[in-house]
């Protein structure tokens, strides 16, 4: 009833794109949180099929997930509890990141040959050592490996995209790190900074290896730039079965609140699919006090026409008006998908939901079925 579709295809050649454009680095597919909503094994299979030579998720039990399913390229999972325990990820031969001086000692306390990648913090004031730290945490760092209790392979950090300048600047203080990571005799042999738009943009923050998420899913991490420009396809379609068709009169209210009301007789359509499948409310169509929609609802697409929610969209369902249109229980409605197959993508959600595309993508919920295309 509910249907995500994934095009692995569109995977694949998203990362032979995105591969040429910033070679000699290496790929580091990221396929955290179900691989951005499109299924984290999948993604991660497609990814390897492609030539992927790494994976990136956040916690180590989704890496612990990809080594179950067969998966042995290298992994990095990066954000990590003060109390983690970092024992099976080293069985399983997962790089961990480490942020703090306490995450250190826990990865060289696991009785195995931990290794790890430093993440430091270049100005984006999250996760990542201080500078003023990282000099007590590179020598430690380098004593364990000394102790040959921790390889350190990598040294990491993220940009802010904040602009050009910002993002150089954050090149600049990663290149200090790297020479004071030297100086204390550490020698990670991937040091990286960019993830999908510091890779396409700032050719300086390629390094060793880029971390490309949002690109290889087929979406644009720019406002000024769609996928097609990118030469990026949009591997996820959403769409549901009509499951009701009605005709009303003029001047039916629709959905909670009424905050839509019918302008002609006309006909209703009936989208099983609410923000309780991570169709954003914020997408509704909300009337004003004189009737006009203050904001329209986000695009639909039926049987290759263009429509919009109307009224409010609730937790299971919501409303599309489609006039005199012929549309038929068992008819789909397609949220978003390829905009160049004419039908509206993730940007129109985001815009008119007032996020981005990466927001859309990751909340689609465990009641949608992803059907992969092979
Ligand atoms: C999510 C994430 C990425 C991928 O970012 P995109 O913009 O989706 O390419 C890269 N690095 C880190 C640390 C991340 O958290």
């Amino acid at each position: 009833m509910r249907e995500a579709r994934i095009d692995l295809g569109a995977i694949r050649s998203n990362i032979a794109t995105l591969r040429s454009a910033v070679s000699p680095a290496a790929l580091m597919v990221v396929v955290k949180a179900e691989g951005y909503g499109h299924g984290a094994i999948e993604a991660a299979k497609a990814a390897v099929d492609a030539g992927t030579d790494w994976l990136g998720v956040v916690d180590l039990a989704e890496g612990l997930a990809l080594r179950e399913a067969g998966i042995t390229i290298p992994i990095l999972a990066w954000l990590h509890g003060e109390d983690a325990d970092f024992t099976a990820a080293v069985a399983a031969n997962i790089d961990v990141g480490v942020s703090s001086l306490g995450q250190l000692e826990r990865a060289a306390a696991t009785g195995g040959l931990a290794q790890i990648q430093i993440k430091v913090d270049t100005g984006l004031s999250r996760n990542g050592v201080e500078e003023r730290e990282s000099a007590a945490l590179f020598e430690r760092a380098a004593a364990h490996e000394r102790a040959g209790r921790v390889r350190v392979r990598g040294l990491w950090s993220h940009l802010a995209n904040a602009g050009e300048a910002e993002d150089l600047e954050q090149v600049r203080r990663f290149t200090l790190f790297v020479a004071a990571a030297r100086d204390a005799g550490l020698t990670p042999e991937l040091r990286h900074l960019a993830a999908t738009a510091g890779a396409l943009r700032v050719p300086a923050s390629r390094f060793d290896l880029v971390r490309i998420g949002v690109g290889v899913y087929g979406l644009s991490p720019f406002e000024d730039a769609s996928s097609a420009e990118l030469g990026l396809r949009p591997a996820m379609e959403l769409s549901a079965e009509i499951i009701s068709v009605k005709r009303v009169p003029a001047g039916v209210g629709v959905s909670y609140g009424y905050a839509y009301r019918t302008s002609a007789e006309t006909t209703l359509a009936l989208v099983p699919l609410g923000y309780a499948d991570g169709i954003p409310r914020h997408a509704s169509s909300v009337a004003g006090k004189t009737g006009a929609a203050d904001r329209p609802g986000a695009p639909v697409s039926i049987n290759g026409r263009a429509y919009r929610v109307c009224g409010r969209v609730a937790m299971d369902q919501f409303v599309v008006d489609v006039g005199d249109d012929q549309v038929r229980v068992g008819d789909r409605a397609i949220l978003f998908g390829d905009p160049t197959t004419g039908v509206p993508s993730a940007d129109d959600w985001a815009d008119a939901a007032d996020t981005i595309n990466y927001e859309i993508v990751t909340r689609i919920g465990p009641r949608v079925t992803r059907v992969f295309v092979p």
